[in-house]
């Protein structure tokens, strides 16, 4: 599933390659037909990521100023050159208009750039207010310079859940998904089954500055995840703790790394490393 980072990465392309620009829409697979008729000729005027939601305003009066899109476990956006060169996503063989929910375009002959969008769980227009709504639902965060993690921190500390499954819930940390759940706990020393209830503020201060760095740094690579630190790299390479690595040894201390079902997906820890 796609975590916030790479939300923010559309959002970063959205404002860098098309924003300012009137934009071609269509939905070659005709499930947002009547939506991109609406977009249409509008100008993009401003693209921003919050958590795994993506809102994209569109100037002009002829419909609703917000595309939401939430991209779900599969969805994706693909990006075009001119020359229908890839630029970024995922490559698909051959023409597969049928996929396509959404294709905005802008710019003339060798400049135009394509976006392309399949697979999302939501694709839709929407007014200020239903934006504010979904902002207010969703927790704090980590990539967003305002975020306030006291917010995240109200709802943690109440419950008896555990810490790996509190990181998966939306209105506690907004972005947040199933590497992050593994790889901050392991940043802060902290077992991912601690209840959340057992989590002190400083260590959830902790966890917070730990998805901080790792979310952002996420941003700044394009949407590569990494988590070594320099002084491992040289015997480890510049991967990820614990992400997918069960049974191999921890990069810090050598324990083999454990892992359970948590919340219906996998979640990884070094028993040495993290206290429960
Ligand atoms: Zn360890």
């Amino acid at each position: 599933m796609p975590e916030g980072h790479v939300v923010h990465v559309d959002a970063r392309r959205f404002g860098q390659r098309l924003r300012g620009h009137t934009v071609r829409a269509s939905s070659p697979q005709g499930r947002f037909a009547a939506g991109a008729a609406a977009l249409d000729g509008r100008r993009l005027t401003a693209a921003e990521a919050y958590g795994k939601h993506l809102f994209l305003r569109f100037g002009g009066r002829s419909g609703p100023p917000l595309l939401h899109v939430h991209l779900g476990l599969i969805g994706g956006w693909n990006w075009y050159d001119g020359s229908g060169e890839l630029l970024a996503g995922r490559r698909f063989r051959g023409p597969d208009d049928s996929a396509v929910r959404l294709r905005l375009r802008a710019g003339r002959g060798a400049a135009v750039v394509t976006a392309e969008l399949r697979g999302a769980m939501l694709c839709e227009l929407i007014d200020m207010e239903h934006a504010a709504m979904i902002h207010t639902r969703l927790g704090p965060d980590p990539i967003r310079g305002n975020a306030d993690s006291r917010r995240g921190w109200e709802r943690l500390h109440r419950s008896s859940a555990a810490l790996g499954t509190l990181l998966l819930r939306q209105d506690v940390v907004a972005g947040a998904g199933l590497i992050w759940r593994c790889e901050a706990p392991f940043a802060a020393h902290i077992d991912p089954r601690r209840p959340g209830r057992a989590v002190t503020e400083i260590e959830w201060q902790a966890i917070w500055a730990a998805l901080q760095t790792m979310m952002r740094a996420a941003v700044r690579r394009g949407g590569a995840e990494r988590t070594t630190r320099s002084e491992h790299r040289a015997s480890w390479g510049d991967e990820l703790y614990l992400f997918r690595r069960g049974g191999e040894p921890c990069r810090v201390c050598g324990t083999p790394i454990e892992s359970q079902q948590m919340g219906g997906r996998l979640v990884w820890w070094c028993p040495s490393c993290q206290p429960y």
